[in-house]
């Protein structure tokens, strides 16, 4: 019988790694998505859409579906999915492994301004002089920031978001990758002087942060929430492989 193993997706490296596995006949692999995103790029082998039902129903789901390990490669920022994942899998004492890509560094020519959070976030901004920000913190994230109406925002996201947006801010619907020159393009043509963005890390997103820097545009960087404390966890897909391999 191949062994049942769940990765927690919605990231190019939950995709890489579930591309990796489903090359072993001896694993059965579930990826699972939240089911937010209109059209998700979908990873190979088997997917489920959804959320759980919390920690108490990711721990029947774990049981029923007779999952042997979890490898959470979900988003930095998908806190509540982390927090439910170890608490799910104490519970059941199901092997758990984070996988998780690098943060972001500054470089000497970077002018970054940490923010703990989105409200510390919005908070930085409206004791700034900027006027015109590039925002791509998430359609989610935008109640946060529409409050300040004397400023101007250009809002990317992959989705529409949920609620009308007031005047001052402009949708722009797009999904990664993307370039350097495409990201000065669009700082420039709309007049841009701040960065507001989480620190995501990884590759696909990070040409803003170069075009940004190469503009000499000051960046507010949303820090990622801690992870819990005693979980195993990996930054590289090759790794998260060989963890579970190893098993
Ligand atoms: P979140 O705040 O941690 O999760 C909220 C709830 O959504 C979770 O409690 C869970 O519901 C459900 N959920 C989240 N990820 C799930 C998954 N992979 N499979 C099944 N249910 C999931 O997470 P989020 O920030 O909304 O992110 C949602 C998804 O988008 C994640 O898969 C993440 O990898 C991806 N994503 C997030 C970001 C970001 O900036 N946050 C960016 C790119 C991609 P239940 O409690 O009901 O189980």
């Amino acid at each position: 019988m191949p062994r049942r193993v769940l990765i927690l997706g919605g990231t190019a490296e939950a995709r890489a790694l579930a591309a990796t596995l489903t090359q072993d006949p001896g694993l059965h692999v579930i990826s699972s998505l939240a089911g937010r995103v209109t059209n998700p790029r979908l990873p190979e082998g088997e997917v489920r859409l959804g959320g759980f039902g919390g920690p108490d129903g990711l721990s029947a789901y774990l049981t029923t579906q007779n999952i042997q390990a979890v490898i959470d490669a979900t988003h930095p920022f998908a806190e509540k999915m982390t927090a439910s994942a170890t608490e799910a899998t104490t519970r059941t004492r199901t092997p758990y492994l984070i996988l998780r890509r690098p943060a972001w560094h500054p470089t000497p020519q970077d002018h970054w301004h940490p923010a703990p959070s989105l409200t510390t976030a919005a908070e930085t901004l409206r004791t700034s002089p900027h006027q015109r920000v590039f925002l791509t913190t998430g359609r989610r994230s935008l109640p946060a920031f529409t409050p300040l109406t004397t400023r101007w925002f250009l809002a990317r996201s992959v989705d529409p978001p949920d609620l009308p947006v007031p005047p001052n801010v402009h949708i722009l619907l797009a999904r990664g990758p993307y370039t350097v020159p495409g990201e000065r393009h669009l700082l420039q043509t709309h007049d841009i002087d701040v960065l507001i963005t989480k620190n995501s890390g990884g590759p696909l997103t990070t040409a803003k942060l170069t075009a940004a820097r190469e503009l000499n545009l000051p960046v507010i960087m949303i820090e990622r929430p801690a992870l819990p404390d005693d979980v195993p966890r990996t930054e590289t897909v090759e790794e998260a492989a060989r963890w579970l391999l190893s098993r």
